[in-house]
């Protein structure tokens, strides 16, 4: 077990993984691997004009910047078509001086998601969504990978657990969250199963769970994991981001399950300050990969 896990309280089992402070120690890893640069990479933030862009916009600008990351942004209304769209990322794509690109969602209606992936240069491509970047994470050769799988792996290998042979349990099969991370899971030899909404459906969901020494949720249901289901002593990393009454919850119920599980995060302060963050780490490693290849 490494540091940056807070202490149990009274009266509960699990070890909170607090994501803010693995947040900053990964902020000194990346400031250290910027100032051993030979010149400042630049990260390109295609936000749409919807208030929740504009605050993580914001947000992503200031975290760039106390890093030593230059931004360059540009804030599209929701009336953009997909023409509109990719003729920037082209721009972006063309211009050596940016070396990270990142699209927000949700995109405007008509806008694809997975043509503006594909529009973009794989070596520009910091959140691993390209096809090619997605075929090299099949063959466990990713050179960037998706922000959130990281930040997931990132969280677990706080515990210090040897994952090989373990029963990992991922809730969620899409293409930006759970696809991802069982893949990289897989590559850590942990025996995984992914659930889904076809899981649920067959009433088959708590027994997965169950058995799980590993359990990943991304499924953006307030409250879908039970705290009676946790295995005791499991590792329970709930990436689910869901308002609840003005409150921001997770997937899984924290409070039943820190009762059981070894390690847990919590929701808010658990995956996304490190996803923030792999997004900054992700632009150095693709200004790292320009420098190599060209
Ligand atoms: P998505 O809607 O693309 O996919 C949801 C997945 O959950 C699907 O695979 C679906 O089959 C599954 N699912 C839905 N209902 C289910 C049920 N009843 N039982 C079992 N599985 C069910 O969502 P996403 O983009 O993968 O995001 C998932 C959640 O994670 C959301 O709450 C999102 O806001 C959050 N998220 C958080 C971060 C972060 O950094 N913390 C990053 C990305 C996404």
């Amino acid at each position: 077990m490494r540091g940056d896990v807070s202490a149990k309280s009274a009266g509960t089992r699990a070890v909170i993984l607090d994501g803010k402070a693995i947040a900053g120690r990964l902020a000194q890893e990346i400031s250290r691997d910027i100032a051993a640069l030979r010149s400042t990479p630049m990260l390109a933030i295609l936000s749409f004009a919807t208030p929740a862009s504009e605050v993580y916009r914001k947000a992503q600008r200031e975290q760039a910047q106390a890093l030593g990351i230059q931004t360059r942004e540009h804030a599209c209304p929701m009336s953009a078509t997909q023409a509109d769209v990719e003729r920037i990322i082209q721009g972006w794509n063309a211009d050596a001086a940016i070396h990270g690109m990142f699209v927000h969602q949700p995109m405007p209606p008509g806008v694809d998601p997975q043509r503006i992936s594909a529009a973009i240069d794989p070596r520009k491509d910091i959140e691993g969504i390209h096809p090619q970047n997605s075929a090299r994470r099949f063959f466990a050769k990713a050179r960037i990978g998706s922000c959130t799988a990281l930040a997931v792996m990132r969280l677990i290998e706080e515990t210090g657990a040897a994952l090989e042979g373990k029963d990992a349990v991922v809730v969620g099969h899409s293409e930006i969250v759970g696809r991802p991370v069982s893949m990289l899971l897989l590559d850590k030899l942990a025996t995984t199963t992914v659930c889904h909404v076809g899981t649920d459906k067959a009433g088959r969901l708590e027994e997965h769970v169950r058995r799980a020494d590993i359990l990943v949720v991304a499924a953006g249901r307030p409250q879908l994991i039970k705290g009676a289901w946790i295995k005791p002593g499991a590792i329970v990393i709930d990436v689910g981001i869901n308002v609840v009454g003005g409150r921001v919850v997770g997937d899984v119920e924290f409070e039943a399950a820190k009762t059981r599980a070894g390690f847990i995060t919590p929701v808010p302060g658990g995956v996304g300050p490190v996803t923030v963050m792999m997004v900054m780490k992700n632009t150095v490693e693709a200004f790292k990969l320009q420098q190599v290849v060209g």
